[in-house]
């Protein structure tokens, strides 16, 4: 198959993009490198099955393509709220023109949506068919509305066009590769760990999220999108933790005298959240296999071998 993986220069793009190739299809990747970089995907760039195009979604494009998995859109709330106006294009009009594709050749569609689309959520685990509790004027809405809009357009398109989607809402996902000024909170913690800085914590730490490690997150896209149904569904780890065992935890593997410096909780931070993952269990057979304590291993590995040489591939 002929395969678009929008985003694939970032995190979990290139980690996809790594088992697409592996599993022997044509990959072609859309980038317009705003958080995402050329070095996650070296290894395959004299490979005559892949294809790396720099783009901007927000512009038309025309490809021939079998499947496309759409994640362009930086993740981390530093980088999406950087250009907020950017975010929601990107999100929108980006979206837009990737079910435009998608209709026009008749290739399947998954969004990578998000458990944002939940906002502050008032139920406990989430669910799929909670709708959710967003803050539509708030710093974190461009990308939760961005998202939510992004999900009603992949509906549309089925409703109204007959095109094949699926839609995977995607809770915290950490990993190798994760960039240095992510800003989100597994790497900063491990990055100010390595550098001997005091440890980031907004709020009091009893904020919860639940951290899902990126192979297991490729093997829940991958299975979205050849199974049969259409989702939305949560793909996460429903381990939950408080922010401060997340940095005790990274504390005591780098450095257990690490100072955690308290700093103001920023604006709609959501308190806790945890996916019920019911259903991708039961349509998809998929359920998380990296605990939290292995995973964090395999991604300090990564950093530490980062910091001596950038370009350092880690195969964890
Ligand atoms: P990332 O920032 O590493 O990757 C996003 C990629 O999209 C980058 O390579 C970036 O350069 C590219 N991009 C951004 N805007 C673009 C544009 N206008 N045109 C072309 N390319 C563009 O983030 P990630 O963590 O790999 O997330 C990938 C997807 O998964 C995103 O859609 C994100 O919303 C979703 N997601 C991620 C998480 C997570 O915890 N990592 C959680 C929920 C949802
Ligand atoms: N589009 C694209 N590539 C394609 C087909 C469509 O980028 O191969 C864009 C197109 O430019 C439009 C969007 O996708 O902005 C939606 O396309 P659609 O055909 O659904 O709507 P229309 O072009 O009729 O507005
Ligand atoms: N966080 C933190 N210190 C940091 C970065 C984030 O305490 O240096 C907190 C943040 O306030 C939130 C949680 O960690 O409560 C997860 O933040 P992240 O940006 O990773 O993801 P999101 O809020 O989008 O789930």
């Amino acid at each position: 198959m002929r395969i678009l993986v929008t985003g694939g220069a970032g995190f979990i793009g290139s980690h996809l993009i790594d088992r697409l190739m592996l599993q022997g299809h044509e990959v072609v990747c859309l980038d317009n490198f705003y958080t995402g970089h050329k070095r996650n995907l070296l290894k395959w760039f004299n490979h005559p099955y892949f294809e790396l195009i720099r783009h901007d979604i927000t512009e038309p494009i025309r490809l021939e393509v079998d499947q496309i998995y759409h994640l362009a859109c930086p993740a981390s709330p530093v980088h999406y709220q950087f250009n907020p106006v950017k975010t929601i294009k990107t999100n929108v009009i980006g979206t837009l023109n990737m079910l435009g594709l998608a209709k026009r050749v008749k290739a399947r569609f998954l969004l990578a949506s998000t458990s944002e689309v939940y906002g502050d959520p008032e139920v406990h685990p989430q669910t799929e068919d909670y709708r959710g509790n967003v803050n539509t004027i708030g710093i974190r809405s461009c990308y939760d509305e961005g998202k939510r809009v992004a999900e009603t357009l992949a509906f549309d398109y089925h409703r109204q066009n007959g095109v094949e989607i699926r839609v995977a809402r995607i809770f915290n996902t950490y990993g190798p590769r994760m960039l240095e000024n992510d800003g989100r909170v597994v790497s900063n913690f491990i990055v100010q760990a390595l550098r001997g800085t005091p440890l980031t914590l907004y709020g009091d730490g009893s904020q919860t999220r639940s951290f899902c490690y990126v192979s297991d997150l490729v093997e829940g896209l991958i299975r979205l999108m050849n199974g049969e149904q259409k989702g939305p569904i949560n793909l996460g780890n429903p381990d939950e933790y408080t922010i401060l065992q997340l940095a005790q935890a990274i504390q005591q593997k780098i450095n257990p005298s690490a100072e955690i410096r308290f700093e103001p909780l920023p604006q709609d931070d959501p308190r806790r959240r945890k996916p019920d993952i019911t259903k991708a269990n039961d349509w998809l057979g998929w359920q998380p296999t990296v605990p939290l304590q292995q995973g964090l291993d395999y991604t300090i590995d990564d950093f530490r071998a980062r910091m001596i040489d950038p370009d350092a591939q880690y195969e964890g």
